[in-house]
């Protein structure tokens, strides 16, 4: 049994990030599992900066205090577990392009995201051979419009219908929702604690968990921190990673606090570790989002 916080190595850590990373450790010690980091680099061949960017992560993770029980675990090093995964999922080649299936499908979900059609589920062998000749397919599982149910600590049941999302991308690269399942059943992680903007996501991944034999993880998923605008922090909201605070005559136990009193922990100016923290969470009330007020 464990926790994890899983970073994807695209730009250093904003408060918003580090403040999940805060709660998934917390959750975790909480708990009495240990805390796993596993660095989410499967995109690490397009993304030249990825090693790097992944070594600043791990420091400032380390820095508010956030560390991992267990070796770190880097996703790029585990693509014999996925390939072996896909062999073991009912799937079928999609040459779709985004322009068609934007066509096809209903208008985008909240979250932006558009369930599959199922066009490519039911071509004639016919079709399907003089489409091989085109782009390469992406492949697609076959979820037959399971309707899956998942409990999030905080939010309660969610329950969706499952579409044929993509697990492998037709440049070759296995998808995040596949990667993140076999990894979590892999490490044993039984707890999982991120943004809420992957709540949406857990159907689609506990489908996956079950359909490979095991059992989802318990989500908890952490209302985001935003700007002034509510909308999510982005790096053009100013001085919003560790390095940018630093700048500004910030050191990490100042971040730890500002976050540590936006959960409702401590105050701002307190003097506190994880260790401190952790006497004072309850487990059961929910990191609302929060509007980073600035530095
Ligand atoms: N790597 C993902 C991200 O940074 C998070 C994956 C997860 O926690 O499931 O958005």
């Amino acid at each position: 049994m464990a926790g994890r916080f899983a970073p994807s190595p695209t730009s250093d850590l904003h408060v918003g990030n580090l403040r999940t990373a805060m709660v998934s450790w917390l959750m975790a010690r909480h708990g009495g599992v240990p805390h796993l980091i596993r660095v989410e680099d499967l995109d690490a061949t397009r993304v030249k900066a990825a090693p790097r960017v992944a070594a600043r992560q791990l420091d400032d993770l380390a820095a508010i205090g956030v560390g991992s029980d267990g070796p770190v675990v880097w996703q790029s090093e585990r693509v014999a577990l996925y390939a072996a995964a896909l062999d073991r999922l009912p799937t079928y080649e999609c040459f779709c392009t985004r322009r068609e299936i934007a066509e096809a499908s209903s208008a985008p979900h909240g979250d932006g995201y558009r369930p599959y059609p199922g066009t490519c589920r039911d071509l004639t062998p016919a079709l399907r051979a003089a489409r091989r000749g085109g782009r390469p397919p992406a492949i697609r599982v076959d979820a037959r419009a399971a309707i899956v149910t998942v409990m999030d600590a905080w939010a309660g049941e969610v329950t969706a219908e499952v579409d044929d999302f993509v697990v492998r991308r037709n440049d070759g690269a296995f998808a995040y929702n596949l990667a993140v399942v076999v990894d979590d059943l892999a490490q044993g992680v039984t707890q999982v604690v991120r943004g809420d903007d992957l709540l949406t996501s857990s159907p689609r991944q506990a489908w996956l968990a079950r359909t490979l034999g095991g059992r989802e993880p318990r989500y908890a998923h952490v209302g985001l921190v935003t700007n002034a605008g509510h909308r999510r922090l982005a790096k053009r909201d100013g001085a919003v990673t560790l390095a940018d605070l630093r700048q500004r005559g910030w050191n990490a136990g100042r971040v730890r606090a500002v976050l540590g009193a936006s959960l409702g922990l401590c105050a701002a100016d307190d003097d506190v570790g994880m260790t401190d923290l952790l006497a004072r969470v309850d487990p059961a009330v929910r990191p609302a989002s929060w509007i980073w007020p600035g530095a």
